[in-house]
């Protein structure tokens, strides 16, 4: 879904703006709002828009965009634009950010989840090279921001909207005719190998489109098998790994 525009939500106009340069863009920063918010996002937007503007003295909403529990994306900033939210000049220039409506205690729902990958995603087909999704804390020292939950989620890959390149046509073949890996798979591995791994990570819950591309979502599911299976969890499908899955599909 796109972003809500700043007409649309109500922002004031900025009172000035600068572009990023596409050679020091690296990637999206994720940020929380730092405390429980709860209620309308577009209200939330606002009400951060107007302590941005009047409490803080900034030309407008920090954010590039804010997304909410509700699956509701706001552009601030708008990805075109630097970022005021990562708390220096560098971090600015460097990465968008992006700020998920939630403070401590509040897990974001799988629509704030999906709206997000849609956000890096349109910021991608701007940056294809901005490959980056960290949280805010990555980019400065001392801040917790975004909270270790969301942190964590970062790590697992879970905001990745996708790896997989224009022109590839994702495999749909539905059951296993893929090649038992005879080798360590890991992160950036590509193959038939890898989309057997897939499928049968889907067996046991995972989500993942059947592509042969090793990538953050991918890892993140090994992740999941690993720990919910004994297993040593370190996100790499190894002989134990593979041979656990074969097991369980005999
Ligand atoms: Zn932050």
């Amino acid at each position: 879904m796109a972003l809500i525009t700043p007409d649309k939500w109500g922002a004031l106009p900025p009172r000035k703006t600068r572009p990023f340069h596409k050679s020091s863009v690296k990637g999206i920063a994720i940020h929380w709002v730092g405390v429980q918010v709860n209620g309308d996002s577009a209200e939330i937007t606002r009400s951060i828009d107007r302590y941005h503007r009047e409490t803080k003295g900034w030309w407008q909403i920090a954010y590039n965009a804010t997304i909410g529990q509700d699956g509701r994306g706001y552009e601030g900033r708008g990805f075109r634009n630097r970022s005021g939210a990562n708390g220096s000049g560098r971090a600015n220039r460097s990465h968008a950010a992006l700020c998920l409506l939630v403070g401590p205690g509040q897990k974001p729902t799988d629509e704030m989840i999906h709206a997000t990958r849609d956000a890096i995603s349109a910021f991608r087909r701007l940056f294809p090279a901005a490959l980056e999704i960290v949280g805010h804390r990555d980019v400065k020292k001392r801040t917790e921001c975004p909270g270790d939950y969301i942190h964590t989620l970062i790590r697992d890959g879970v905001f990745d909207p996708g790896e997989t390149m224009p022109g590839e046509t994702p495999s749909t073949t539905p059951t296993s005719g893929y090649p038992v890996p005879n080798r360590l798979l890991k992160r950036g591995d590509r193959g038939d190998e890898v989309a057997w791994l897939q499928y049968q990570l889907n067996k046991h819950g995972a989500n993942l489109k059947i592509d042969g591309i090793y990538g953050p979502l991918c890892r993140a599911a090994v992740i999941r098998y690993q720990s919910n299976n004994g297993l040593v969890v370190d996100g790499l499908a190894g002989n134990k790994t593979i041979s656990s899955l074969i097991g369980a599909a005999l």
